[in-house]
């Protein structure tokens, strides 16, 4: 980093603490109707921010929702270009009266910025453009060609980013993708996040008589569809935590030494962990880790179970029908779609004749993966070790960032995930924040990022012509 850029950014640091608090004022929860026109202020306020750092072909985009918001800066050719991704949208702050102070009134508290959407993912977006103004403002130019999208459903299920994301796919034309709306592992050990698990998901009901039945008058003739709903569950899973499905471990990639090697250096405690969560012992497939479990390996789980009578006082029925919410978290190769019809195939075999059932889909992910040995991972790792004086940790999250699959399966794109929040930032709950000293030095980290990406000898992706 040059002197001009240092000093630029330490001059700099008031006028940026004042734009980071205005964008935090926007109330831009995408879930909730009535703030659409907060979702739009907030992308009208990111748009009008871009052009004053020196992106051009700025555009607030229609997508039926809350609009995308583009820029680009493509002044040096021949060079990798990016793409930048990160969203405006904040989650509702309800319960309001767990919040310290109103989560739409920034403050800094010990080195903290209290507010809804501080950590997720307003800090990311504004430290993008931070780091692109300041190389703007003292070298009149980026390192690299960058094309950023910033979106306003992210934390709505990103409804209409994919059919968005084709019908640009030309414009959004890049090298490789970098996604900022993960967190640090622990404390402010910088990390990338390598792997993120991807999801099938679906209800499934099961149906006996029409009406629920008295189980003194038909109770031996007649199956009982939560009885039959919980003999399934029980056959899906085995009790070590194995999922029971025929084929369903069979795209599993194995994880290689280096990414075992990997996982086994960050800092985890199992103790800690199972008391944070307050359960007497944790459960897991033979043979892995705790964070290969989380990380490397798919799961099958009731998200919820329902049916009969749940009232005050007895009520001895036969229900007429049964309820649940089954997920499987997957890793890398596992397709969705593949890996449903196998669980909907052991659901055939095992459902006994007695009952109907249904089954209805909630949702896809993919699993998606970026090797530690890629070249942009790479260069994002020099980055975060000169700005934050340690060297990244490897981490895998057990959750999905759908985003990046789209990026993959929708552009063709890689995507390095490079993340910035506190591992503790209470994203989604009341008291949400980012630590300032990540959002300071983060800035500097991705410019740094920015001039090492240009700097690579061979291009991330494919090389180029
Ligand atoms: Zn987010």
């Amino acid at each position: 980093m040059t002197d001009e850029l240092a000093s630029y950014l330490d001059r700099t640091r008031e006028q940026r603490l004042e734009s980071f608090k205005a964008l935090l004022r926007i109330p831009s929860i995408s879930g909730i109707p009535a703030h659409a026109p907060d979702c739009r202020a907030a992308a009208e306020f990111v748009a009008a921010d871009m052009r004053s750092v020196g992106l051009e072909h700025v555009d607030v985009s229609d997508t039926g929702g809350h609009p995308v918001v583009y820029g680009d800066w493509l002044g040096t050719p021949g060079m990798p270009t990016v793409l930048v991704y990160g969203h405006y949208d904040v989650q509702p702050v309800d319960p309001l009266d767990l919040w310290e102070s109103p989560p739409f009134e920034p403050v800094v508290r010990d080195g903290r910025m209290l507010a809804r959407g501080s950590s997720d993912d307003k800090s990311q977006i504004h430290m993008h453009l931070r780091a692109i103004e300041a190389l703007l403002a003292t070298d009149c130019k980026l390192p690299v060609n960058v094309k950023v999208i910033f979106e306003g459903e992210e934390e709505s299920s990103s409804i209409h980013l994919d059919a968005w994301l084709e019908a640009n796919r030309d414009r959004l034309q890049a090298d490789f993708a970098v996604i900022s709306d993960t967190s640090f592992f622990e404390g402010n050990l910088p990390s990338i996040t390598v792997s993120l698990r991807g999801l099938t998901y679906f209800q499934l009901d099961v149906f006996g008589s029409p009406l629920d039945l008295h189980s003194g008058g038909y109770g031996g003739a007649v199956d009982n569809p939560i009885n039959v709903l919980c003999q399934i569950v029980a056959a899906l899973k085995r009790p070590d935590g194995r999922v029971n499905v025929r084929g369903f471990y069979d795209d599993v990639v194995e994880p290689s030494p280096l990414e075992r090697e990997a996982l086994a250096r960050l800092p985890f405690d199992e103790d800690a962990y199972r008391e944070s969560i307050g359960v007497p012992a944790l459960i897991g497939e033979p043979g892995y880790t705790v964070l290969e479990r989380l990380g490397m390996r798919p799961t099958l789980d009731v998200n919820g179970i329902w049916g009969g009578f749940e009232g005050e006082g007895p009520k001895t029925i036969i229900p007429a029908h049964a309820h649940a919410k089954i997920s499987c978290r997957l890793v890398a190769d596992q397709d969705p779609e593949k890996v449903f019809q196998l669980v909907a195939a052991r659901i055939a075999e095992i459902t006994p004749k007695t009952v109907r059932y249904s089954i209805q889909r909630l949702g896809d992910g993919r699993p998606s993966v970026v090797p530690i040995d890629h070249p942009a991972t790479q260069a994002a790792a020099r980055a975060l070790t000169a700005s934050f004086g340690s060297e990244p940790l490897y981490t895998r999250e057990g959750g999905s960032v759908p985003v990046c699959a789209s990026f993959e399966s929708i552009l063709g794109l890689q995507t390095v995930l490079l993340g910035f929040a506190p591992p503790d930032g209470q994203f989604h709950a009341p008291n949400e924040w980012m630590s300032m000293a990540n959002y300071e030095t983060g800035i500097r980290a991705i410019a740094r990022y920015w001039e090492e990406v240009a700097s690579l000898a061979q291009w991330p992706i494919g090389g180029r012509p």
